[in-house]
Protein backbone atom coordinates (compact mmCIF):
# COMPACT_ATOMS: atom_id res chain seq x y z
CA UNK A 1 0.00 0.00 0.00
CA UNK A 2 3.26 2.47 1.13
CA UNK A 3 4.43 1.67 -2.60
CA UNK A 4 0.69 2.76 -3.44
CA UNK A 5 0.97 6.35 -2.05
CA UNK A 6 4.27 6.92 -3.22
CA UNK A 7 3.60 6.17 -6.58
CA UNK A 8 0.85 8.26 -6.60
CA UNK A 9 2.12 11.44 -5.38
CA UNK A 10 5.44 10.69 -7.50
CA UNK A 11 3.40 10.66 -10.53
CA UNK A 12 1.18 13.46 -9.71
CA UNK A 13 3.82 15.73 -8.22
CA UNK A 14 6.28 15.56 -11.33
CA UNK A 15 7.04 18.76 -13.19
CA UNK A 16 5.21 17.32 -16.42
CA UNK A 17 1.98 18.18 -14.48
CA UNK A 18 0.45 14.84 -15.78
CA UNK A 19 -0.43 12.59 -13.48
CA UNK A 20 -0.09 8.97 -14.49
CA UNK A 21 -2.05 6.21 -12.89
CA UNK A 22 0.06 4.14 -10.33
CA UNK A 23 0.66 1.44 -12.56
CA UNK A 24 2.52 3.47 -15.02
CA UNK A 25 5.41 4.01 -12.21
CA UNK A 26 7.82 1.94 -14.02
CA UNK A 27 11.38 2.20 -11.56
CA UNK A 28 13.38 1.08 -14.01
CA UNK A 29 12.96 4.41 -16.34
CA UNK A 30 13.76 6.85 -13.38
CA UNK A 31 16.99 8.24 -13.78
CA UNK A 32 18.26 10.20 -11.21
CA UNK A 33 20.18 13.32 -12.09
CA UNK A 34 22.72 15.10 -9.87
CA UNK A 35 22.97 18.79 -9.97
CA UNK A 36 26.19 20.17 -8.02
CA UNK A 37 26.05 23.02 -5.80
CA UNK A 38 28.87 24.55 -3.94
CA UNK A 39 30.51 23.58 -0.52
CA UNK A 40 30.08 19.97 -1.00
CA UNK A 41 26.59 20.02 -2.03
CA UNK A 42 24.39 18.41 -4.24
CA UNK A 43 20.94 18.64 -5.71
CA UNK A 44 19.40 14.67 -6.53
CA UNK A 45 16.50 14.47 -9.00
CA UNK A 46 14.36 11.39 -9.67
CA UNK A 47 10.93 10.71 -8.94
CA UNK A 48 9.02 11.82 -5.88
CA UNK A 49 10.69 14.72 -3.80
CA UNK A 50 14.22 16.39 -4.63
CA UNK A 51 17.27 15.09 -2.66
CA UNK A 52 19.62 17.27 -1.07
CA UNK A 53 23.27 15.60 -0.14
CA UNK A 54 25.87 17.18 2.03
CA UNK A 55 29.70 15.14 1.53
CA UNK A 56 32.53 15.30 3.25
CA UNK A 57 35.22 13.98 5.68
CA UNK A 58 32.81 13.15 8.30
CA UNK A 59 30.12 11.02 5.82
CA UNK A 60 26.96 12.15 3.84
CA UNK A 61 23.90 14.06 5.17
CA UNK A 62 21.04 13.09 2.56
CA UNK A 63 17.78 14.62 3.07
CA UNK A 64 14.90 12.93 2.23
CA UNK A 65 15.23 9.63 0.31
CA UNK A 66 12.28 9.43 -2.46
CA UNK A 67 11.05 6.07 -2.67
CA UNK A 68 12.35 2.34 -1.57
CA UNK A 69 12.32 1.02 -5.24
CA UNK A 70 14.76 3.86 -6.17
CA UNK A 71 17.20 3.66 -3.11
CA UNK A 72 19.46 1.26 -4.61
CA UNK A 73 19.88 4.00 -7.91
CA UNK A 74 19.99 7.19 -5.07
CA UNK A 75 22.80 5.40 -3.29
CA UNK A 76 25.15 4.15 -6.67
CA UNK A 77 23.93 8.34 -7.83
CA UNK A 78 25.94 9.17 -4.32
CA UNK A 79 28.81 6.71 -4.68
CA UNK A 80 29.68 8.54 -7.59
CA UNK A 81 30.28 11.88 -5.23
CA UNK A 82 31.42 10.40 -2.40
CA UNK A 83 33.03 6.68 -0.87
CA UNK A 84 31.83 8.23 2.12
CA UNK A 85 28.86 6.32 4.08
CA UNK A 86 24.99 8.23 4.42
CA UNK A 87 25.75 9.07 7.86
CA UNK A 88 22.41 10.83 8.39
CA UNK A 89 19.25 11.14 6.98
CA UNK A 90 16.82 13.91 7.44
CA UNK A 91 13.11 14.00 6.40
CA UNK A 92 11.66 17.20 5.83
CA UNK A 93 8.16 15.63 6.40
CA UNK A 94 6.48 12.42 6.64
CA UNK A 95 5.15 12.06 3.31
CA UNK A 96 6.06 8.83 1.19
CA UNK A 97 7.61 10.44 -1.83
CA UNK A 98 9.72 12.05 0.69
CA UNK A 99 10.37 8.85 3.31
CA UNK A 100 10.10 5.63 1.38
CA UNK A 101 13.87 5.00 1.22
CA UNK A 102 13.97 5.34 5.21
CA UNK A 103 13.14 1.53 5.28
CA UNK A 104 16.35 1.09 3.01
CA UNK A 105 18.66 3.47 4.91
CA UNK A 106 17.70 2.76 8.39
CA UNK A 107 20.10 -0.09 9.48
CA UNK A 108 23.06 1.87 8.59
CA UNK A 109 21.89 5.74 9.06
CA UNK A 110 20.55 7.64 11.89
CA UNK A 111 17.08 9.57 10.61
CA UNK A 112 16.60 12.67 11.96
CA UNK A 113 13.17 14.39 11.55
CA UNK A 114 10.19 16.34 13.83
CA UNK A 115 8.98 14.45 16.12
CA UNK A 116 5.80 14.47 14.20
CA UNK A 117 7.07 12.75 11.35
CA UNK A 118 8.06 9.87 13.75
CA UNK A 119 4.11 10.04 15.25
CA UNK A 120 2.29 10.02 11.75
CA UNK A 121 5.07 7.05 10.20
CA UNK A 122 4.39 5.04 13.48
CA UNK A 123 0.52 5.33 13.69
CA UNK A 124 -0.06 5.17 9.56
CA UNK A 125 -1.36 8.37 8.01
CA UNK A 126 -4.26 9.37 5.62
CA UNK A 127 -3.79 11.60 2.63
CA UNK A 128 -7.34 12.80 1.89
CA UNK A 129 -6.07 15.21 -1.23
CA UNK A 130 -4.54 11.55 -3.22
CA UNK A 131 -7.43 9.41 -1.02
CA UNK A 132 -4.23 7.34 0.29
CA UNK A 133 -3.74 5.39 3.27
CA UNK A 134 -0.17 5.14 4.75
CA UNK A 135 0.41 2.23 6.51
CA UNK A 136 2.54 2.21 9.79
CA UNK A 137 5.96 2.16 8.86
CA UNK A 138 8.29 -0.22 10.37
CA UNK A 139 10.79 0.30 13.36
CA UNK A 140 13.76 0.88 11.25
CA UNK A 141 12.05 3.22 8.72
CA UNK A 142 11.52 5.29 11.57
CA UNK A 143 13.37 8.53 12.58
CA UNK A 144 15.59 7.47 15.47
CA UNK A 145 16.28 11.12 16.62
CA UNK A 146 13.59 13.59 16.46
CA UNK A 147 13.17 17.35 17.75
CA UNK A 148 10.17 19.19 18.36
CA UNK A 149 12.01 22.92 17.23
CA UNK A 150 15.40 23.16 15.96
CA UNK A 151 18.45 21.29 16.26
CA UNK A 152 22.07 21.50 14.37
CA UNK A 153 24.46 18.67 13.13
CA UNK A 154 27.86 19.77 12.83
CA UNK A 155 29.22 17.95 10.25
CA UNK A 156 31.56 18.07 7.45
CA UNK A 157 33.18 21.55 8.22
CA UNK A 158 29.59 22.75 8.64
CA UNK A 159 26.93 24.06 10.77
CA UNK A 160 23.45 22.72 9.54
CA UNK A 161 20.83 23.89 11.32
CA UNK A 162 17.30 21.73 10.86
CA UNK A 163 14.29 24.03 11.94
CA UNK A 164 10.54 22.92 12.62
CA UNK A 165 8.08 25.03 10.27
CA UNK A 166 4.60 24.66 12.58
CA UNK A 167 1.40 23.89 10.39
CA UNK A 168 2.72 24.47 7.03
CA UNK A 169 2.94 22.00 4.47
CA UNK A 170 1.85 19.52 7.47
CA UNK A 171 2.22 19.33 11.10
CA UNK A 172 6.14 18.28 10.92
CA UNK A 173 7.81 20.54 8.38
CA UNK A 174 11.41 21.11 8.41
CA UNK A 175 13.60 23.45 6.46
CA UNK A 176 17.23 22.45 6.35
CA UNK A 177 20.24 25.51 6.50
CA UNK A 178 23.44 24.39 5.69
CA UNK A 179 25.12 27.25 6.37
CA UNK A 180 28.38 26.85 5.62
CA UNK A 181 27.80 25.96 1.99
CA UNK A 182 24.72 28.49 1.81
CA UNK A 183 22.44 26.33 0.66
CA UNK A 184 18.84 25.73 2.24
CA UNK A 185 16.54 23.00 1.30
CA UNK A 186 12.89 23.65 1.79
CA UNK A 187 10.77 20.42 1.57
CA UNK A 188 7.49 20.74 0.66
CA UNK A 189 7.32 24.48 1.77
CA UNK A 190 7.82 25.09 -1.85
CA UNK A 191 6.88 23.34 -5.20
CA UNK A 192 8.98 25.41 -7.67
CA UNK A 193 6.92 26.93 -10.30
CA UNK A 194 3.94 24.77 -9.67
CA UNK A 195 0.76 25.24 -7.63
CA UNK A 196 1.72 23.92 -3.68
CA UNK A 197 -0.02 21.28 -2.03
CA UNK A 198 -1.41 21.77 1.25
CA UNK A 199 -2.15 18.48 3.30
CA UNK A 200 -4.76 20.46 5.65
CA UNK A 201 -6.01 17.43 7.16
CA UNK A 202 -2.60 16.77 8.33
CA UNK A 203 -2.22 19.45 9.81
CA UNK A 204 -1.06 22.04 7.06
CA UNK A 205 -2.16 25.47 6.86
CA UNK A 206 -1.55 28.01 4.06
CA UNK A 207 -0.07 30.97 6.47
CA UNK A 208 2.45 28.25 8.00
CA UNK A 209 3.81 28.33 4.43
CA UNK A 210 4.46 31.86 4.43
CA UNK A 211 6.04 32.04 7.80
CA UNK A 212 8.59 29.22 6.34
CA UNK A 213 9.17 31.03 3.46
CA UNK A 214 9.84 34.61 5.31
CA UNK A 215 12.13 32.50 7.44
CA UNK A 216 14.14 31.78 4.31
CA UNK A 217 13.94 34.65 3.25
CA UNK A 218 15.36 36.01 6.02
CA UNK A 219 18.25 33.60 6.29
CA UNK A 220 19.05 33.71 2.67
CA UNK A 221 21.28 36.28 0.78
CA UNK A 222 21.68 36.69 -2.65
CA UNK A 223 23.85 33.86 -3.09
CA UNK A 224 22.23 31.25 -1.63
CA UNK A 225 21.24 28.25 -3.49
CA UNK A 226 17.77 27.07 -2.64
CA UNK A 227 16.23 23.22 -2.90
CA UNK A 228 12.76 23.03 -3.51
CA UNK A 229 11.04 20.03 -2.40
CA UNK A 230 9.52 19.99 -5.85
CA UNK A 231 10.73 21.35 -8.89
CA UNK A 232 14.13 22.99 -10.19
CA UNK A 233 17.08 24.45 -7.62
CA UNK A 234 16.57 28.28 -7.54
CA UNK A 235 17.73 31.23 -5.22
CA UNK A 236 16.63 33.47 -3.10
CA UNK A 237 14.51 35.63 -5.91
CA UNK A 238 13.05 32.59 -6.61
CA UNK A 239 11.61 32.33 -3.18
CA UNK A 240 10.61 35.79 -3.30
CA UNK A 241 8.68 35.29 -6.36
CA UNK A 242 6.88 32.00 -5.16
CA UNK A 243 6.07 33.39 -1.79
CA UNK A 244 4.61 36.78 -3.47
CA UNK A 245 2.41 34.31 -5.34
CA UNK A 246 1.19 32.05 -2.52
CA UNK A 247 0.21 35.32 -0.75
CA UNK A 248 -1.71 36.47 -3.64
CA UNK A 249 -3.87 33.01 -4.10
CA UNK A 250 -4.25 33.35 -0.44
CA UNK A 251 -5.57 37.10 -0.71
CA UNK A 252 -7.95 35.91 -3.52
CA UNK A 253 -9.80 33.19 -1.29
CA UNK A 254 -9.57 35.49 1.44
CA UNK A 255 -11.57 38.27 -0.38
CA UNK A 256 -14.12 35.65 -1.49
CA UNK A 257 -14.64 33.46 2.12
CA UNK A 258 -15.31 37.16 3.44
CA UNK A 259 -17.59 37.81 0.95
CA UNK A 260 -19.88 34.78 1.99
CA UNK A 261 -19.03 32.37 -0.34
CA UNK A 262 -19.06 28.75 0.63
CA UNK A 263 -15.99 26.60 -0.44
CA UNK A 264 -17.97 24.67 -3.21
CA UNK A 265 -18.85 28.12 -4.28
CA UNK A 266 -15.38 29.22 -4.38
CA UNK A 267 -14.25 26.15 -6.19
CA UNK A 268 -16.77 26.44 -8.85
CA UNK A 269 -15.22 29.82 -9.51
CA UNK A 270 -11.93 28.48 -10.42
CA UNK A 271 -10.64 31.64 -8.49
CA UNK A 272 -7.30 30.51 -10.02
CA UNK A 273 -7.41 30.86 -13.66
CA UNK A 274 -5.55 33.69 -14.12
CA UNK A 275 -2.22 31.76 -12.80
CA UNK A 276 -3.05 28.48 -14.75
CA UNK A 277 -1.06 28.99 -17.43
CA UNK A 278 1.80 30.07 -14.97
CA UNK A 279 2.50 27.21 -12.90
CA UNK A 280 2.10 23.64 -13.42
CA UNK A 281 -0.80 22.07 -11.90
CA UNK A 282 0.23 17.95 -11.22
CA UNK A 283 -3.51 16.92 -12.08
CA UNK A 284 -6.68 18.49 -13.76
CA UNK A 285 -8.21 20.85 -11.66
CA UNK A 286 -5.58 21.18 -8.96
CA UNK A 287 -5.49 24.35 -8.96
CA UNK A 288 -9.12 24.60 -7.70
CA UNK A 289 -8.22 22.16 -4.96
CA UNK A 290 -5.58 24.40 -4.20
CA UNK A 291 -8.09 27.11 -3.33
CA UNK A 292 -10.11 24.55 -1.27
CA UNK A 293 -6.57 23.76 1.12
CA UNK A 294 -6.67 27.53 1.18
CA UNK A 295 -9.76 27.97 1.85
CA UNK A 296 -9.50 25.59 5.06
CA UNK A 297 -6.51 27.16 5.98
CA UNK A 298 -8.18 30.47 6.66
ZN1 LIG B 1 4.80 16.52 0.76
Amino acid sequence: MKKQISAFLATGLMATGILAPVEAQDWDKVEIKVQELRGGMYALYGSGGNLGVSVGEDGVILVDDQYAPLTDKIKAAIAGISDAPIRYVINTHFHGDHTGGNENLGDAAVIVAHDNVRQRMSEGAFVKAFNMKMDPQPDVALPAITFNAEMSLHMNGQDTRIIHVKNAHTDGDSIIHFRGANVIHMGDLMFNGMFPFIDVPNGGDVDGILKGLDLAIAAADDETMVIPGHGMVTNKAGLVTYRNTLADLRGIIEKLKAEGKTLEEVKAMSPFKDYEGKLVQFMDGWANEVAGFIYQSL
